[in-house]
């Protein structure tokens, strides 16, 4: 299988080298306009990918202007065309989802068997939202005594989606979807650190049957073309997957042209086990959703807090289970954790293996680099156990394979340890008592709470943090709260009195 993936990679690669990643403005490849690029690496062998277009202002202006221009037509389109465009996307990410993981893979260090089912995802983004066309300018009707009121939901017009480098395949079609089923146009700008899939994607997308200027692909660095696209005049919203500091940016760019901000940022999650769970279950779940996706996962469980009863027992399994993971090239199937995005994120990891020292933290498993894997950016999975909630490794976000273990008393204590830090994306809580499950659940400061779980995505309910995690929900009827301007109208049903004014 690994032979696979290569085999599909040297088959993309040369191409990208030769072509480069272009804008995607007005249904053309485009280079930036000042015909400056810069070079994007693979973190797998830091090897060339693609000089990659350096977009400013200019750039973004022209995409702006291309997406207010499509709107106006896009925004008429009639439903069921607008619908079957969306589905007919949905079948091309389908038909290319073995190219779009590999790709994905390569670019990312993302492992190759989350990154499958990353593809396929994308594509039930688009058939959700296509499946929500139809009934997503609906509204209200509050009928009064001498009138009747409706509401509609109309598309507050071009969106501009700034993305992450994480999952950014995933989370692009996951902005973008309901975007465009809410009769929205687009421009994005991916993350520098991966902007393969996003140019891959946009071209399908037409190829699909999508009108050019409706969704406009401008690539660069965030405090250039990013911040031109938050200050631009005709962009009506911002959807924006990224940092906590960079969330505070979006805001205070976007504030003189009152852009409508939905921000979904850091995390550092707790899993809160206590000792009458289901602790195979859990053990699963705590190694799942930290060491899946490289712990590069916003809802990642960075903080294991456990039951003291259970502590020894719990954290000597953990241990092992740790030790086993195959750290390896992302694109073998078998590798469950891939490198880090770029060699400064390394670094950033590999220092909260010190930092954590100097806490006072000991220091279970990893902390280092792999010996066999010396070309990449890889770090081992990394395990942190007798920690205590101030130390920076339980407050600050790492966002890699690293896990902090913090133990506790009392069900108060858990919630106090879970509530201690800035963030608030998700909780994850296992426990058999009903009771102490709701609970906890009610007063763990999170946007999204996972009972006995791991996190599964249920595409109706909303997705969001709470605290320094956010502000805004997605998912079902929340993303078109956003993506639309609610519009009441009120018709008169008879002669009601109008006061006089001015008749003697
Ligand atoms: P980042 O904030 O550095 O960059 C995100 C995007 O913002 C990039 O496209 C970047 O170019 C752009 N950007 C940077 N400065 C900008 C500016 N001044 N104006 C406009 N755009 C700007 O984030 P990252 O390092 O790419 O991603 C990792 C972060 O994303 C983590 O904190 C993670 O928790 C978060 N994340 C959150 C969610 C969620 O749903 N809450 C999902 C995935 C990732």
């Amino acid at each position: 299988m690994l032979d696979t993936n290569l085999k599909i990679l040297n088959q993309l690669l040369p191409k990208l080298k030769k072509e480069g990643i272009k804008n995607f403005i007005n249904g053309k490849q485009l280079k930036a306009s000042s015909g400056n690029t810069f070079e994007t690496h693979s973190p797998v062998d830091k090897e060339f990918i693609a000089k990659v277009a350096l977009s400013d202002e200019k750039d973004i202006d022209q995409a702006a202007t291309a997406a207010m221009t499509a709107f106006k037509s896009w925004k008429k389109m009639p439903h069921q065309e607008r619908r079957d465009i969306l589905y007919a996307i949905a079948d091309k990410i389908e038909e290319h989802a073995d190219k779009i993981a590999v790709l994905e893979s390569y670019d990312t260090g993302q492992p190759i068997r989350f990154m499958k089912k990353a593809a396929v995802r994308g594509a039930a983004n688009f058939r959700y939202f296509a499946d929500k066309v139809i009934d997503a300018p609906n509204g209200l009707s509050t009928p009064d005594t001498h009138h009747i009121n409706y509401t509609i939901r109309q598309p507050i017009g071009p969106i501009g989606i700034i993305t992450p480098w994480n999952t950014p395949f995933m989370l692009s079609t996951w902005k973008i979807a309901p975007a465009l089923a809410s009769g929205c146009t687009v421009v994005h700008k991916p993350a520098e650190f991966s902007p393969v899939t996003a140019s891959y994607l946009v071209k399908l997308a037409h190829e699909a049957g999508l009108p050019k200027g409706v969704w406009n692909v401008v690539n660069g660095f965030g405090e250039v073309a990013g911040k031109s696209l938050t200050e631009h005049n005709d962009i009506k919203a911002l959807a924006f997957i990224g940092e906590t500091t960079t969330g505070s940016l979006i805001m205070k760019q976007g504030a003189p042209t009152l852009k409508r901000v939905h921000l979904e940022l850091g995390g550092q999650n707790p899993i809160i086990v206590f000792d009458d769970a289901d602790l195979d279950r859990a053990l699963d779940t705590a190694v799942f959703m930290k060491y899946s996706l490289n712990g590069e996962r916003c809802t990642s469980s960075s903080r294991l807090l456990l039951e003291k009863s259970i502590y020894k027992d719990f954290v000597d399994q953990l241990i092992k289970r740790v030790q086993n993971i195959t750290v390896g090239n992302p694109l073998d199937p078998t590798t469950e954790v891939g490198p880090m995005i770029h060699p400064t994120h390394q670094e950033k990891v590999l220092s909260y293996g010190k930092i954590g020292k100097k806490d006072g933290a000991t220091l279970a498993v990893g902390g280092g680099t792999p010996d066999h894997l010396t070309n990449g950016c890889y770090v081992n999975p990394t395990l942190f156990i007798n920690a205590t909630k101030d130390m920076r490794i339980a407050q600050e976000e790492v966002f890699g394979p690293f896990l902090t273990v913090i133990p506790f008393d009392t069900e108060e204590e858990a919630i106090e340890i879970a509530n201690s830090v800035k963030y608030g994306l998700t909780a994850y809580i296992w426990t058999k008592d009903v009771g102490r499950a709701h609970r906890v659940a009610h007063d763990v400061e999170a946007g999204m709470v996972w009972i006995n779980s791991q996190n599964i995505r249920h595409l109706p309910a909303p997705f969001g943090g709470v605290k320094h995690s956010g502000i805004g929900r997605d998912g079902g009827e929340y993303s078109f709260d956003f993506y639309m301007e609610t519009k009441n109208i009120s018709v008169a049903l008879g002669d009601h009195t109008i006061p006089q004014l001015g008749k003697k």
